[in-house]
């Protein structure tokens, strides 16, 4: 009989515990010819997290916990728990029951049919804020037009099924930015998705704000593209074009004797313009300054090369 692995993340998620495994429990028993093993991954919580997941361990024996010396992060989570799974195919889900799991059933179904990657894709962001919703399809716009080959489904979160052949590649990507989201689609083969309508979190509070999915964009696009690193150059050659160009004219008229004066004392009167103007470049520098240090921060990550997270407990 072939086994599933189910990776979940978990940070400060006592309150959903006993609901997430009385509904899973509920959907897996419908679920024939397949064993279900559970990776639970304690993301150092503070709350009871991993006090009530070893109690469930008493009632259940199908759960392996991996529980982290301290809170490393959603990324460096899934990342633990797919290299703790070792089933024939690894869900990865949210605790929280945003991810339906209503869908395995689906998923299983597209498996069966041969695709190694079976996406959850989200159909309805109308619960959503509608910053939120316009950041997203801004993230997705600028991402697509970014990672080149790299197809990065839109609406697409970690809610995912890999075959081991997919997890294997997974694991073996030796970069320490990890991005679940930018990962997959890197390493390919057969995809398809199921649709799904993202219900609200029953219980707990979201662990991410503004800051944390900004950052979560910022690691994405540095992990799927180089390109923004050229826009400096891209921009500076046509400054070069346009202010080489009137430095020139401006040349020619003062030596021929046409005007007297060069076009910088003829522009006294936009002075207030000027100093706008050389503002915006000041700002538009530290921009791509900015770029450049977010990209230098990702070499001095991988450079350290220290380890993604650090495991306190691993009971099997
Ligand atoms: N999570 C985690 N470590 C963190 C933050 C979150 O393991 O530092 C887990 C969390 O317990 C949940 C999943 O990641 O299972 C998604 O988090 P959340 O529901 O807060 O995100 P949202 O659904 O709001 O995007
Ligand atoms: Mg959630």
């Amino acid at each position: 009989m072939k086994k599933i692995s189910l990776v979940v993340p978990m940070y400060n998620e006592e309150e959903m515990i006993p609901l997430f495994f009385e509904k899973m429990n509920e959907v897996l028993s419908q679920i024939k010819n397949y064993k279900f093993e559970y990776v639970l991954v304690n993301d150092g919580s503070r709350d009871d997290t991993l006090k009530m997941l070893k109690e469930q361990k008493k009632v259940q024996n199908n759960i392996k916990i991996v529980s982290f010396s301290r809170n490393f992060g959603h990324e460096a989570a899934v990342c633990a728990g797919f290299q703790n799974a070792d089933g024939d195919a690894v869900i990865v889900m949210d605790a929280d029951l945003q991810d339906p799991p209503e869908i395995i059933s689906k998923m299983i179904e597209k498996y069966e049919e041969g695709y190694k990657v079976v996406n959850g894709k989200r159909v309805d962001r109308k619960k959503d804020s509608f910053l939120k919703r316009t950041t997203a399809s801004m993230f997705y716009k600028v991402i697509k037009k970014l990672s080149g080959k790299i197809k990065v489904p839109e609406n697409v979160g970690n809610y995912r099924l890999l075959d081991k052949e997919v997890v294997d590649h997974l694991n073996a990507l030796p970069e320490k930015n990890r991005v679940f989201r930018v990962q997959v689609p890197y390493i390919g083969f057969k995809t398809c998705e199921v649709e799904f309508v993202r219900p609200e979190r029953p219980k707990g509070e979201t662990h991410y704000n503004y800051k944390s999915m900004f950052r979560l964009a910022m690691d994405s696009i540095t992990s799927s593209s180089v390109a923004p690193l050229i826009w400096p150059m891209l921009f500076g050659l046509i400054g070069c074009g346009i202010f080489g160009m009137l430095f020139v004219v401006d040349l020619v008229l003062y030596i021929i004797q046409l005007v007297d004066i060069t076009f910088i004392p003829r522009f006294n009167g936009l002075g207030f313009l000027i100093l706008i103007s050389i503002f915006l470049g000041v700002s538009i520098i530290l921009v791509f300054m900015g770029i450049i240090g977010i990209y230098i921060s990702k070499i001095t990550t991988e450079s350290q090369d220290r380890p993604v997270y650090i495991i306190d407990e691993l009971i099997d």
